[in-house]
């Protein structure tokens, strides 16, 4: 069975649903509140296990009852979770106001996710286990550059999720095999809008890119190759919250399968397209007979 480790954030969703937003200085009353837990890290770990790896999912969580809710989440998905830490302090949460427009204002607090460092890593036993290392940029940089070494030194594929967008260092560019942006974080990273240009220049920076494109599918560029796109099945979204993780943790999977790079983002299409039908973010990740149905 494939192994993949993720490095990154658990958070608890703390979302308000609202017919219209405050102002400042205004209350308003809601009509339902839930918590939900998420976090990119989590859910890209729990994307990766329903699609049929071995997934270990390393980071923290407060020791407060949203971390022992986190970590049963991760749990219940088969997700091994020796290398979560609890700390003393609260877990990672984001305060979410969602309208009744669809529209929705966050505030995160990185809590137990702000304390992840080098030394969650261990002896790098894990990490030198795996097929592949999932990053993304909900947790210091520090430790997403140190994970990406330590798997780099292990010959082990680095799959950096660019989220939330921002600059990065170079030294991070050159510790990741494959980096993901959706059309807005590649627009961030090289100041170009049109996703293929976006793509082609960050090639000056990784071998490999995908760039998600929501409805239209996903774009391919690898140096000295012609971009390729793979379109999204046409389907009827509900909720394309955790669209991007379902993608990437199902992509990683193909790909430490050996599937071939085409069939590898037509899988993790299929899988991310299941995902958008239905609500929540790692409640509507789909299994992986789900995904082969949908796949052929
Ligand atoms: P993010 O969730 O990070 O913003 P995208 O919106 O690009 O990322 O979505 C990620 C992937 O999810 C897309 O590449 C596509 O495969 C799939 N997807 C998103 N929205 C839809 C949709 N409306 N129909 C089908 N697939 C979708």
């Amino acid at each position: 069975m494939t192994h993949i480790v993720v490095l990154g954030s658990t958070n608890m969703d703390l979302v308000t649903y609202v017919e219209k937003a405050p102002q400042r200085g205004e209350t308003v009353t809601g009509r339902e509140f839930r918590t939900i837990p998420g976090g990119k890290g989590a859910n890209q770990a729990i994307a990766a296990a329903r699609a049929g790896a071995t997934v270990s999912m390393i980071g923290a969580v407060g020791n407060d009852a949203y971390g022992t809710r986190l970590r049963s989440t991760l749990e219940d998905s088969g997700v091994d979770t020796d290398l979560l830490r609890t700390v003393e302090g609260p877990s990672g949460t984001a305060h979410i106001v969602v309208d009744d427009e669809g529209g929705n204002s966050i505030v995160v607090i990185s809590g137990a996710n702000g304390t992840v460092d080098h030394l969650v890593l261990g002896d790098d036993g894990l990490i030198a286990s795996a097929d592949a290392l999932l990053l993304q940029l909900e947790i210091p940089l520090a430790a997403v550059l140190a994970g990406a070494r330590a798997a780099r030194a292990h010959g082990v594929r680095t799959i950096l999720t660019p989220a939330p967008a921002q600059p990065l260092p170079l030294e991070l560019f050159a510790a990741t095999d494959l980096l993901v942006p959706n059309e807005h974080e590649a627009a961030t990273l090289t100041g170009r809008t049109d996703p293929r240009s976006a793509a082609v220049a960050l090639l000056d920076e990784v071998p490999e890119v995908v760039v998600t494109l929501g409805a239209a599918g996903s774009l391919y560029a690898a140096r000295g190759a012609d971009p390729l796109t793979v379109p999204a099945p046409q389907v009827t979204a509900v909720d394309s919250t955790g669209a991007g993780d379902t993608f990437v943790g199902a992509l990683a999977v193909a790909l430490a399968e050996g599937r071939p790079m085409r069939s590898a983002l037509a899988w993790a299409g299929a899988a991310a397209a299941l995902s958008v039908q239905r609500p929540g973010a790692s409640a509507s990740m789909p299994c992986r007979p789900e995904i082969e149905a949908q796949f052929t």
